[in-house]
């Protein structure tokens, strides 16, 4: 069958950097044990991939021990986090995104210039709560029923969730601007790239009869890269890899199209897109 792929697909700059991280630690064979704090990346094939290698989870920095070494995901965490796991003696080696970094940044200077800072993101989300305590203070709103979370005046310094929609941004930006704030400073600390495989899916799902999006069940940038290529109208669905493939889902279309997500390494993509083509 004829295979088409999305021209913007898969692992993004700062989870290929996390990866590469973890495997050059890997290979430089240290003494202690060899951490993540929480999984790499929500996909099940490369964490595998790195257990094998010798890379451990770690649930809890403080059951990290002297000698340890801790690889901070993309994500980031607070930095009272990298503070107790030097303070227990393990070293730290940061894959933050520089993204995430800069939005850790800008919140930590807002609120020196005297902002309110406001967060507009998933309180849950571990990037959110990681920017969360680069500041004192800071205010999380993602809906516009949190909006009661603000101060009634003053001056607000705003930033976003890397991940989230420019709509859902602006969005709540204008409804805060309605609010007759002072002043509103307003930071665009977007990531672009979530929105370009986006775009790109949604731009090859029109061309399809049928859309893979491959990635993690737990990747919420996959699952959100499968709804917009189901609501653009075209059977989709969202596997891990080939080993859920069923012929079934093929039968009677002649064109497919394959995207992933970002945490979706490029074999996972290539070994899929031969097997279908085959299929
Ligand atoms: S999605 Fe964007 S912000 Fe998040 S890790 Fe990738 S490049 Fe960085």
């Amino acid at each position: 069958m004829e295979v088409k792929t999305a021209r913007k697909r898969g692992f993004c700059f700062g989870v290929e950097r996390a990866i590469d991280l973890a495997a050059q630690v890997l290979r430089a064979g240290r003494t202690g044990t060899i951490y993540s704090l929480g999984e790499v990346i929500h996909n099940r094939q490369v964490v595998d991939r790195l257990a094998e290698q010798g890379l451990k989870v770690l649930e809890r920095p403080e059951d990290a021990q002297v000698g340890d070494t801790v690889l901070i995901r993309s994500h980031g965490v607070p930095p009272q986090v990298i503070e107790q796991l030097r303070l227990r003696g393990a070293e730290v080696v940061d894959a933050t995104c520089v993204l995430v970094k800069r939005a850790q940044k800008l919140v930590q200077e807002l609120a020196a210039e005297g902002y309110q800072v406001v967060v507009i993101g998933d309180e849950n989300h571990p990037e959110v709560q990681g920017v969360l305590g680069y500041a004192p203070g800071i205010i999380c709103v993602d809906r516009p029923d949190q909006l009661d979370r603000l101060p009634k005046k003053g001056r607000l310094g705003i930033v976003c969730q890397t991940t989230h929609s420019p709509e859902l941004f602006g969005a709540m930006v204008g409804r805060i601007a309605a609010m007759g704030f002072a002043e509103l400073k307003v930071i665009n600390t977007l990531c672009l790239e979530t929105r370009r495989r986006q775009e790109a899916a949604v731009e090859l799902a029109g061309q399809v009869e049928v859309m893979f999006v491959l990635g993690g069940m737990q990747s919420a940038n996959t699952r959100q890269l499968a709804q917009l290529c189901s609501e653009a109208g075209v059977t989709t669905y969202h596997l891990e890899g080939w080993e859920q493939f069923d012929p079934a889902m093929v039968a009677g279309k002649t064109v497919a199209g394959v995207t992933a997500g970002a945490s979706t390494p490029e074999w996972i993509i290539e070994q899929f897109v031969d097997r279908l083509r085959k299929a």
